[in-house]
């Protein structure tokens, strides 16, 4: 039992009460088994429908097409970083013959991460752009296409790369930029970490997408990656002594995407209690509406909060351009110097935690992830307005 809690830490988030009391009478019996469903193993039959089950609601919630596979690998969105990087550059390789550099679209931290991983393991990478050369060498806006898509033209890359939403900086990509999506030959990859679920996309756009389950989806421990069939068929032609003398890393056996397709996601322990708690998060996701139900209610909470922000926009900074801004993560400033403690104390004191801002921006960064209700998101809201009117 709990109160309802109003977290907006940035990850872990908080998730559905309902979804947590069922995992804690799973963790201790499930299936009425007499063992919880941590202590099975990853390849008996109720593991196995664990696997099924989380794989089939997800398909369903973002219509996943047959030309897509789905499957699931420890660790977190930084793992993605490198083995996204090794498997793909595999996959050209066995494409083409030839390599070509990853291009990256840096709009924040995040996508800055993904692209140095991918030079540290000496898989060739360019950074496409970075915004904060046309932003004040800050990050908080995205270039129109018109100024950076003369950089792809006649070039060819064996994947771009971006990130829809950065998390720290709270930039969301609004729409995904029609020069690389009109290109048939480029291989677009997306970290959806922190806003997979929140909205509709269409998936067929994407050779493949990777997210860490602890915000939207679930516990920290485990990746969803969805990609193109083709891809995984490309890179498990190529043999470890081709990549080795091409100078391209070899992918570890635990994260060769193959290898984990081919097992059902079961190659190696599989965290399963982790994978169910998501599968729940699923399900509830599912039986509230899916996902069209839910971006209509992240709208109307990214708006409320907003637009109280802007109000009072003489105390309060958004640094944020308008046309990229989060509704994940909505990041903001005092204007006035020395009161940002207060703003955190008066905040709990309301029971509105996890509010402070990442470190490297300073200021305050309200998460509002799928599990915040529209209820939690008014009270920040009127808290908002309230500290606004008696510290003005
Ligand atoms: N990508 C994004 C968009 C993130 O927000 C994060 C973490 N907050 C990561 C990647 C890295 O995830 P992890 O900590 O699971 O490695």
């Amino acid at each position: 039992e709990r109160e309802e809690p109003h977290h907006f830490g940035a990850g872990p988030a908080q998730l559905p009460t309902q979804v947590l009391q069922q995992a804690a009478r799973d963790l201790l019996n499930f299936n009425n088994l007499g063992l919880g469903v941590g202590e099975i193993s990853h390849r008996s039959k109720d593991a196995k429908k664990v696997i099924e089950d989380a794989k089939a609601h997800l398909k369903e919630l973002m219509n996943i097409p047959d030309t897509h596979e789905v499957f699931f690998l420890q660790g977190g969105g930084t793992t993605g970083f490198s083995c996204t990087a090794s498997n793909l550059a595999a996959a050209y390789v066995a494409k083409t013959g030839e390599i070509a550099p990853a291009g990256y679209l840096v709009t924040g931290s995040w996508s800055q991460k993904a692209y140095e991983e991918a030079r540290r393991l000496h898989v060739p990478a360019e950074v496409i752009f970075n915004s904060k050369d046309f932003n004040d060498k800050k990050y908080g806006s995205i270039p129109s296409e018109s100024e950076w898509s003369d950089r792809i033209k006649g070039k060819k890359f064996s994947y771009v790369y971006l990130c829809e939403n950065e998390t720290v900086h709270g930039v969301e990509w609004p729409k995904l930029p029609e020069c690389i999506t009109a290109d048939e030959n480029i291989e677009l990859v997306a970290d959806l970490s922190s806003d997979i679920l929140s909205r509709e996309i269409d998936v067929s756009r994407y050779a493949m997408i990777l997210a860490g389950a602890q915000k939207n989806i679930g516990l920290a421990g485990l990746t969803v990656y969805i990609i193109k069939k083709t891809i995984l068929d490309e890179i498990s032609k190529v043999h470890d002594d081709e990549l080795y003398k091409l100078g391209l890393p070899i992918t570890p056996i635990a994260f060769h995407f193959p290898t984990v397709v081919k097992n059902d996601s079961a190659y190696n322990t599989i965290p399963i209690f982790t994978l169910h708690v998501m599968d729940l998060v699923f399900q509830n996701l599912l039986s509230k509406g899916g996902v069209p139900a839910q971006q209509r209610e992240n709208e109307r909470k990214a708006k409320i909060l907003y637009d109280v922000l802007d109000q009072y926009s003489n105390f309060y900074n958004l640094p944020v351009e308008k046309s990229c801004r989060s509704k994940m993560n909505v990041v903001f400033t005092l204007k006035k110097e020395g009161l940002d403690g207060k703003f955190l104390q008066e905040a709990e004191q309301r029971g509105l935690t996890g509010l402070k801002g990442h470190r490297s921006v300073g200021g305050f960064r309200a998460s509002i992830y799928n599990s915040l209700s529209l209820e939690s998101v008014q009270k920040l809201v009127t808290f908002i307005k309230d500290f606004a009117e008696s510290n003005a």
